[in-house]
């Protein structure tokens, strides 16, 4: 609530300040400052000013002005502080004891997309938010927090904009942010070596006139370059304190800190407000504007009257939103207008790019003062790359053989690793086999547990060499060279460039990849791109396609790879082309995406990359494998059965299949032992759900097993394969999962894949239906369950027919 809404008798404690430059400073110096209790003296009806007292002593302040103070009342504040000290626990305590609760400082960090706020929010709160080098890596507000010489900051990571308007969803999400947020202080990040397009943005904020430091960020970049940036001086000359930092690395980070506080106490000599004057006539029309907006005061409660008046001027649909509710607005509508002909007649252009102009000559001029640019040595390597790269030519071919190469690592040299775990897996189940007395649960950690999760864990050095490669294609800026020159084929599938970077984050995980089509402006072309997003062969497929390439396919491991991610791709193409044709009919936006400067990503980003990447695995083996694999376990273990329970007709059946050499060879009790598990397997709850479901898929010769391990996988993919690793018990608790897939039945004398059906089950696990966390995704980012109904039909069907049509093929071969 505001404190004029505040009853006499009642108190209060300040939460925030609204408002900005001098009015703000002066209500804090009153004393007005975060968490102080305030209670009201004198507050008759239709009096102003309003009598509060404040720290013993009584002050008056005008309503309009006790309108921009937001209170709490003072019950509801102890409660909600007792939520946020729980909250805060997490951070040391004996830090916690220096901070007072006055000195929480709400930072926003607001700049260009691509200019490293996310690796200076990583850096400074310690988080692990994905970073790319490309355009829209950010969507939504991520907060994180840090205890900073005795004050705690929080910070929140916002989208990238190029400037404050109502144009793209990025740039409203921030508008609306700094509007309903009021942040303490804002970090403008700019990149060094490309001021002169992100300093747009900052004259925007400094219309604004709010608490702010620039963060020039990339300053190694600057150096290199050979470029000299008077940053002192241009900090000086924007009224707004400069600090270079590297962001990738942590350098000149804590002065960053530094000048925050600074800034917030009001203590920073470099801050001043300025205003950017602009061509006479543009000048007389805000003025004007700002007289209108001056008949009420809580006009201008979260943005500077200068700001709306150019906003107003832009015709900017938010900040027209903004206005619609007052009476004068169809009035101002029409002086606008009035000065919006006024300003194009004298200026010959229109309002907007006279604006524009305007502030652009401004930052040249206070560049062309502080700037020296050198021989601009990034600029040219990158050029020179590009003319590989994004080669009509070479392009392609060099795409496809960094995916081959890609590929052969993660299954090639992640072989290695992966030995040694395996060893350590199988080491692990034999001791434990020799130690442990025969029971159930013997059998639940020996077959369920290391069965089952320790058949997928072997798998994290190969997931983690794929991550690597991702994260370093995306760091470097390959990945939006490969946007590039994929856009013409994304256009030919009616969908936009800017889809293809939620297509290759799709291969680590749908999840977020589902969730980045945020950036996507059409909504057409988003649901498409969310909907063929589960065709990209998510990481967590990897170890079916490991360990069945390892089985079947050892000597062609890249290729099997590369076809499956290719085919995935293709039917996301075929699936696009066809919702445009028959479905979502065009609309095509063009191109937008910029080409960022090469950058060579930091050793610690990557390691610090690949160590969360693992975290995240070994968190997933622990939490949702462990718990699939129990209940699968206990779903194949029982009811248990005895030699009694057995059928005649089913001991008949299996003895027919069964040779009469190899019955011999067995001997008679080996022979019942043999049909008694059989029975008890394909006779308990999981057996008979295989049983059932079986037909569906028995023309490409997949058994129960393998069935019910897909079915399984919906939890998440991973399962597939440690379902397989409880189903396939093996002879000796030693054998690993890769063995007994290779191990012929003792009864049919088969093993559970050829080569063919092998290929034919991972083809139809890359496209059959996504697992439930990315079915939830699709269904909140579309708004609608039935979208995820469509992707479990539809992936489904395709999956069946494209497996089907895969092992009639390779039957030839
Ligand atoms: P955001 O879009 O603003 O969140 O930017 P990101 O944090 O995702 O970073 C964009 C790219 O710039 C990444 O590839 C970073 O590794 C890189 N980067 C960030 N800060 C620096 C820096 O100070 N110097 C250099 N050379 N690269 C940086
Ligand atoms: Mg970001």
């Amino acid at each position: 609530m505001r404190l004029s809404e505040l009853k006499p008798g009642q108190t209060g404690v300040i939460t925030k300040i609204l408002g900005h430059g001098a009015f703000r400073k002066r209500v804090m110096e009153m004393g007005f400052v975060k968490d102080r209790e305030v209670s009201v003296v004198l507050n008759a009806p239709l009096q102003d000013p309003v009598k509060y007292a404040l720290m013993d002593y009584e002050v008056s302040l005008r309503r309009a002005e006790a309108d921009l103070v937001e209170v709490q009342l003072l019950e509801e504040w102890v409660k909600a502080r007792v939520h946020l000290d729980a909250h805060t626990e997490e951070h040391e305590e004996a830090e916690l004891l220096d901070i007072r609760k006055d000195k929480i400082i709400n930072v926003a960090l607001i700049g260009n997309p691509n200019c490293g706020k996310t690796s200076l929010f990583n850096q400074v709160s310690g988080a692990r938010e994905h970073v790319g080098n490309y355009a829209g890596v950010t969507v939504g507000a991520k907060e994180g927090f840090i205890n900073y010489k005795g004050y705690l900051l929080k910070i929140v990571d916002l989208p990238g904009t190029y400037s404050l308007s109502a144009y793209s969803p990025e740039e409203l999400y921030v508008m609306r942010y700094l509007r309903e947020e009021t942040p303490d202080v804002i970090v403008n990040v700019v990149v060094a070596s490309n001021l002169e397009r992100n300093l747009y943005l900052t004259t925007e904020l400094i219309d604004m006139n709010r608490s702010m430091v620039i963060d020039l960020n990339m300053f190694d970049e600057l150096k290199k370059s050979g470029s000299k940036l008077d940053y002192k001086l241009l900090g000086k000359m924007l009224g707004v304190p400069m600090v270079p930092t590297v962001a990738a690395s942590g350098k000149g980070i804590s002065d960053l800190l530094d000048t925050v506080i600074e800034v917030y106490e009001m203590r920073s000599s470099d801050t001043r407000h300025i205003h950017i004057q602009m061509n006479p006539e543009i000048e007389k029309a805000i003025r004007i504007l700002i007289d209108c907006f001056k008949q009420d005061r809580s006009i201008s409660h979260h943005f500077s009257p200068r700001f709306l008046a150019i906003k107003f001027l832009e015709k900017d649909p938010e900040v027209e939103e903004m206005l619609r509710p007052y009476p004068g607005y169809d009035k101002w509508c029409a002086i606008r207008d009035t000065q919006n002909n006024l300003i194009e007649k004298a200026l010959h252009e229109d309002t907007v790019s006279a604006i524009a102009a305007e502030k652009y000559g401004f930052i040249q001029g206070a560049l062309a003062e502080t700037f020296d640019g050198g021989e601009a040595k990034e600029e040219k390597s990158t050029k020179i790359i590009d003319t590989f790269v994004t080669n009509k030519l070479f392009g392609f071919p060099l795409f496809l053989a960094i995916m081959w190469l890609m590929f052969w690592a993660t299954f090639q040299l992640g072989s290695y690793p992966m030995e040694w775990i395996e060893s350590l897996v199988s080491w692990i189940s034999g001791t434990i086999g020799e130690y442990m007395s025969d029971g159930p649960l013997k059998d639940l950690i020996l077959d369920g547990i290391i069965g089952g999760v320790g058949g997928v864990i072997v798998f994290l050095p190969n997931i983690l060499i794929l991550y690597t490669f991702i994260s370093f294609m995306e760091d470097s800026g390959y990945m939006a060279r490969v946007a590039f020159i994929m856009d013409k084929l994304m256009h030919k599938m009616g969908l936009h460039g800017k889809s293809f970077i939620p297509l290759v984050m799709g291969f680590g995980c749908n999840v977020p990849a589902i969730m980045s089509t945020r950036i996507i402006e059409s909504k057409s072309s988003r649901l498409i791109t969310i909907l063929i997003n589960p065709f990209m062969s998510c990481s967590a497929r990897i170890p079916i396609y490991v360990l069945l390439v390892g089985c079947f396919f050892p000597h062609y491991g890249a290729w099997v790879f590369v076809g499956l991610y290719t085919l995935g791709i293709a039917v996301a193409i075929i699936t696009a082309r066809l919702m445009r044709k028959f479905w979502m009919k065009d609309d095509e936006t063009p191109f937008v995406m910029e080409l960022p400067p090469y950058r060579l990503p930091t050793f610690k980003a990557t390691m610090r990359n690949m160590w969360s990447k693992a975290e995240q695995y070994l968190k997933k083996m622990g939490g949702l494998i462990l718990v699939a694999s129990i209940i699968i376990w206990a779903l194949s273990y029982f009811p248990r059965y005895d030699e009694k329970d057995i059928p005649n007709t089913f001991r008949t059946e299996t003895l027919k299949e069964m040779s009469p050499e190899r019955i011999s060879e067995l001997g008679e009790a080996k022979v019942n032992d043999l049909i008694l598990n059989e029975y008890q397997q394909s006779h308990s709850i999981l057996g008979g759900i295989g049983r059932f479901v079986e037909p569906v898929v028995s023309p490409m010769e997949f058994g129960w097993k393998p069935c019910v391990s897909l079915i399984a996988g919906s939890a998440a993919k991973e399962v597939v394969v440690s379902t397989l690793g409880v189903l396939y018990v093996g002879e000796d608790d030693a054998d690993l999962l890769s063995d007994r897939l290779q191990t012929p039945s003792k009864i049919t004398g088969e093993t559970p894949f050829t080569p063919q059906s092998a290929l034919s089950y991972m083809v139809f696990v890359l496209l059959y239906f996504p697992c439930i966390a990315t079915l939830a995704a699709i269904a909140r980012e579309t708004g609608s369950w039935k979208y995820s109904l469509f992707s479990i039909v539809y992936n489904t069907a395709l999956a069946w027919i494209f497996a089907f049509i895969t092992f009639k093929i390779a039957m030839l071969f």
